[in-house]
């Protein structure tokens, strides 16, 4: 790294630790700081197009095949074997017809969740876009006629002040050229937090959750469904059933990261509700 290169990462580090606000004013001033890798903070990304350095790539949980080819849900105990279907799937349990997450729910993909959801950290949207685009195939991008979020409850989104999803997807709609559509799709229906209960509970809880508002903006499109986490399936599944009503062509859902009740590696950080 050069001299001047250093000073101005050094800089850039003095800035950053000069913001002592929390909250969405600090994260609107970190937005207009460029910065060093996502992920470590030390090094500088790979491109001016990207936003992870070498290392943290590398170092990222990607999930990888053998994958179930519908849900995208991951094989860890046959790593050897082919794609194919999980017993969900098997079972068609899901409204969508397929489903893919970059990462596993955990180390800095989690991390960088958590920071944009929970610390309004609007910077992390960059890179978690860059994992979104980075499973979707060339045949994909093609395909989809429009991008929709799943949508927050109206008080939540109150609470909140943003909803993440949405975040996500315009932005990935904005890089792919795809139209963005974040009103189509409403929550009617309020939910308690989610973390504790399980893929039942967490159906019953959802059901009827969502309308579409528009039909006519979503009759005979292939839709890709963006949402931060996949854990059970049953939002994505519920909003996935209500534009399949509207008579959406297809409806491919797509997730940051996707959390597996039985792989937990440091379960002390499950306690952020996920759902929501
Ligand atoms: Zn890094
Ligand atoms: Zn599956």
């Amino acid at each position: 790294m050069t001299f001047e290169r250093l000073n101005v990462k050094n800089s850039l580090h003095f800035l950053h630790n000069l913001l002592p606000f929390k909250g969405l004013g600090s994260a609107f001033l970190e937005l207009l700081l460029p910065r060093g890798c996502a992920g470590c903070r030390e090094n500088w990304p790979v491109s001016a197009e990207s936003c992870w350095c070498d290392v943290c790539r590398e170092k990222l949980p990607w999930i990888r095949s053998p994958i179930c080819p519908v849900c995208g849900r991951p094989f860890q105990k046959s790593p050897g074997s082919g794609d194919h279907l999980c017993g969900d799937c098997e079972l068609s349990t899901y409204s969508f017809d397929s489903a893919r997450s970059a990462a596993f729910h955990s180390g800095v993909a989690r991390d960088g969740v958590h920071r944009l959801k929970f610390g309004g950290h609007l910077h992390w949207v960059p890179p978690l876009v860059e994992l979104l685009e980075t499973v979707l195939t060339d045949e994909m991008k093609q395909r989809i006629d429009l991008i929709v979020p799943v949508p927050l409850h109206v008080r939540r989104l109150r609470q909140r002040g943003f909803n993440q999803a949405a975040l996500l997807a315009r932005e990935l709609g904005r890089r792919l050229e795809i139209p963005v559509h974040c009103a189509v799709l409403f929550r009617r229906i309020w939910t308690e937090p989610q973390t504790r209960l399980n893929r039942e509970e967490r159906l019953h809880n959802v059901k009827g959750a969502f309308v579409v508002l528009r039909p006519a903006d979503i009759k005979g499109k292939k839709t890709l469904l963006i949402d931060d986490v996949f854990t059970t399936g049953s939002t994505l599944c519920e909003c996935a059933g209500a534009l399949k009503e509207a008579e959406a062509a297809e409806v491919h859902a797509l997730t940051v990261s996707r959390s597996l009740p039985d792989w937990r590696p440091d379960a002390s950080l499950q306690d952020l509700d996920d759902s929501q």
